[in-house]
C-alpha cells in the first residue's frame, strides 16, 4: 500500500500557451516601496530587504476562489509584481539577474494582519500571518520574450470596484534585479522559483463576499473571490 498518494506538481498557466510553470518555492520580500513602510509602523528605510516564503501550494489559480481564512479578523490583501525564474543561481549580480527571469505575474500576498502583527511584537515567526493555505494567488505568468523587463508601470488592486492600491513599479526601493541578488546571497535560486516582490501602499481589509481584482500595466490583471 502505498503510503501517501503522489503529490501534485504546483503549476501556474503561461498566458498565450498550453504550458504550465511548475513551482518550486515562493520567496516572498518584506517591504520593497517607501509608502507601504511609513504606512505600517516606522521601520528603518534604508534597512536591506528581508525575505520570507509562502508554501508552494499556497497558490491560489485564475478562476479559483479565495476562502476566508481561520482564525483572523483582517485579513489585508497586498497587491505584488511576481517574477518567475527559469535559471537557478547563487550570489547573482544584479546585472545579471534578469538573464534568470522566465517571465511575470501578477499576485497578492493575502495576509492575516492581525497575526502577523502579534508575531511582529513577540518576536515570532510570520508563518501564521502570511503562509496560510491559498494565501498567494497569481494570475497567470507572461513570458519577458513578450513583454520584456519592466521596471516602470501602474500597480494597483480594487476591492469591489473601489481603487484601494495604486502604485508604480518604478518606486520599488530594491528593483527586481537588486532583489534577486539580495535573496541570492541567502538561498541558491532554482528553476520553477517564483518571487513576490513587495506590494505599494493601500493595504486594507477583506470580507466574504469581496471581489478583489488588480493588475500592473503590461503584465495582465488578476481577479479573485473572497468566499
Ligand atoms: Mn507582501
Amino acid at each position: 500500500m502505498e503510503l501517501v498518494v503522489p503529490l501534485e506538481q504546483v503549476t501556474v498557466a503561461v498566458e498565450g500557451t498550453d504550458a504550465r510553470f511548475p513551482v518550486r518555492r515562493i520567496y516572498c520580500v518584506g517591504r520593497n516601496y517607501l509608502d507601504h513602510i511609513r504606512e505600517t509602523a516606522g521601520a528603518d528605510e534604508r534597512e536591506p530587504p528581508f525575505f520570507f516564503q509562502k508554501p508552494t501550494d499556497a497558490i491560489l489559480r485564475p478562476g479559483e476562489d479565495f476562502p476566508y481564512p481561520s482564525v483572523t479578523e483582517k485579513l489585508h490583501h497586498e497587491i505584488e509584481l511576481v517574477v518567475a525564474i527559469n535559471k537557478g543561481g547563487a550570489n547573482i549580480k544584479a546585472e545579471d539577474a534578469l538573464d534568470h527571469i522566465y517571465g511575470y505575474a501578477v499576485g497578492i500576498d493575502m495576509t492575516r494582519r492581525d497575526l502577523q502583527g502579534i508575531a511582529k511584537e513577540m518576536r515570532r515567526p510570520w508563518e501564521a500571518g502570511k503562509s496560510f493555505d491559498h494565501a498567494a494567488p497569481c494570475s497567470k505568468i507572461v513570458p519577458a520574450e513578450k513583454i520584456g523587463h519592466p521596471d516602470k508601470g501602474r500597480i494597483w488592486l480594487a476591492v469591489n470596484g473601489d481603487v484601494k492600491q495604486d502604485g508604480d513599479l518604478e518606486h520599488q526601493i530594491w528593483p527586481v534585479t537588486d532583489a534577486i541578488a539580495h535573496l541570492t546571497t541567502l538561498f541558491e535560486l532554482q528553476p520553477g522559483d517564483l518571487i513576490m516582490t513587495g506590494t505599494p501602499a493601500g493595504v486594507g481589509p477583506l470580507v466574504a463576499g469581496d471581489t478583489v481584482t488588480g493588475g500592473i500595466d503590461g503584465i495582465g490583471e488578476i481577479s479573485v473571490n473572497v468566499i
